[in-house]
């Protein structure tokens, strides 16, 4: 069934801006896009047609990092830094039953949808995370966290937490699973290089927390901070290795085309090695703030021609899951970056992080019909409005594969919130406030 979706701007992202465009969606994936007097008398004669006067249209916005199980926390945990944010945080994860991540998933597939994001890089405890954001319409890669284990026990927790066999397309065809071994200090150099082999007999992407917080800093040079208790407990084999936690990850072998989230502290021997090896990094600029960690130097990860995607991380270390409030963040830290480029990094430079760019973050023939529209009344600078103002409070209309989730700024096909996420928040409060 075809549809056309015209606007009074289309942004494809992988070339400019298009005065008066269209998008024709067939099957849920891009057909034909274009200035609409160029479709001709299909324009008349297509079976549907949606007009979106007033509205800038661009691909669906890409999450790069989220934790979509946690959101049933937004609000819940106050700033502070990482080391006294993350004990607090595995209190209240510990007060949780198994369905209260569902539930919570299902509240984050909503948040996003309400910001924009038809695509996630999310970390899931198990399938069913996974599964809600898939129905939900939300496509991208999410990634089995994995931590606390000795590499023989790899395969035998995949199978536990139903790690799906033959992994691409088991979620449906807009979904890649993948691994996470969470990070440097929570896994141990034999469990990381065990998950690194996995990922790659398999053709599985993965992520990896790197370089997060100044306490990850002091432990992987000096053995000293915070997290070394962590480390202890959850990292067997774990050596304090006296260099930087990019070098030490890469001497291990591990960072070969995985997907680097955070890099707040890394030094520009850190950035060559990287541009050498990682599919893509992540940045999530709130989430930093709000942990007191330093912000990367994302100018600097660009000018090596590392594709740089954004994430809010969950809604335990943030405000909302409003990404383009991310990319204005980003536009504040470092305003030299040009806002084709802020553009990009929200959609096609996540997607290629993710592994997804044959399929998300460009509006292009053979795409997937994911589209976004902001109501940003007349513009002469579409791309200058959208990171000015494009987010949750001047969302018009969303559409995954083709098939609308917001129109008029309202959810008219997303996940049905219960009261289950209402309590699993209680639950968490309650927690806290015994902690
Ligand atoms: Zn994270």
């Amino acid at each position: 069934m075809a549809m056309l979706v015209t606007a009074d701007w289309v942004v494809p992202i992988s070339r400019p801006p298009i005065r008066d465009g269209a998008v024709l969606i067939e099957h849920g994936v891009i057909a034909q896009i274009g200035r609409l007097c160029d479709f001709g008398s299909l324009a008349e004669t297509v079976p549907t047609r949606v007009d979106l006067p007033g509205c800038t249209v661009m691909p669906g916005l890409v999450n790069a990092h989220t934790h979509l199980s946690l959101t049933a926390m937004e609000g819940l945990l106050e700033p502070a830094d990482f080391e006294v944010w993350l004990p607090r945080l595995v209190s209240a994860m510990r007060a949780w039953e198994p369905g209260d991540y569902a539930a919570s998933a299902t509240l984050g597939a909503r948040r996003c949808l309400e910001a924009g994001v038809t695509v996630v890089g999310d970390i899931v405890y198990g399938p069913e995370g996974a599964a809600v954001a898939a129905d939900a319409g939300l496509g991208g890669t999410f990634y089995w966290e994995l931590l606390g284990l000795k590499a023989p026990q790899l395969y035998a927790e995949l199978e536990r937490l139903e790690f799906p066999a033959g992994a691409e397309g088991a979620c449906g065809t807009r979904v890649r699973c993948g691994l996470s071994p969470h990070s440097a200090y929570t896994s141990g150099p034999g469990f990381l290089r065990a998950v690194h082999a996995a990922a790659e007999e398999l053709s599985l992407p993965v992520a990896i927390h790197v370089a997060e917080s100044r306490a990850e800093f002091d432990l992987l040079m000096h053995g000293t901070g915070p997290l070394a208790d962590v480390a202890a407990r959850l990292a067997p084999d774990f050596e304090v290795p006296g260099m930087t936690p990019v070098c030490y990850l890469d001497r291990l072998g591990v960072m070969d085309g995985a997907t680097a989230v955070h890099l707040c502290h890394v030094s520009p021997t850190d950035i060559s090695r990287l541009s050498a090896t990682i599919r893509g990094a992540v940045t999530c600029p709130r989430s930093n703030a709000f942990l007191g960690n330093a912000h990367p130097p994302i100018g600097r990860l660009l000018a090596h021609a590392l594709p740089v995607g954004v994430g809010t991380d969950s809604a335990a270390s943030n405000h909302d899951l409003d990404l383009m409030s991310e990319v204005r963040a980003i536009h504040e830290i470092d305003p030299s970056i040009p806002t084709s480029t802020l553009l990009q990094m929200a959609t096609l430079m996540g997607a290629v992080a993710l592994g997804v760019e044959d399929r998300f973050g460009v509006l292009e023939t053979g795409m997937q019909g994911d589209l976004a529209a902001f109501r940003l009344g007349e513009t002469i600078e579409p791309e200058a409005d959208l990171v000015k103002r494009a987010g949750r409070d001047t969302l018009a209309a969303v559409c995954t594969a083709g098939k609308w989730r917001v129109r008029e700024g309202e959810l008219v096909a997303g996940p049905d919130i219960d009261s289950s996420a209402e309590k699993a928040r209680a639950r968490a409060a309650e927690a806290l406030k015994s902690s």
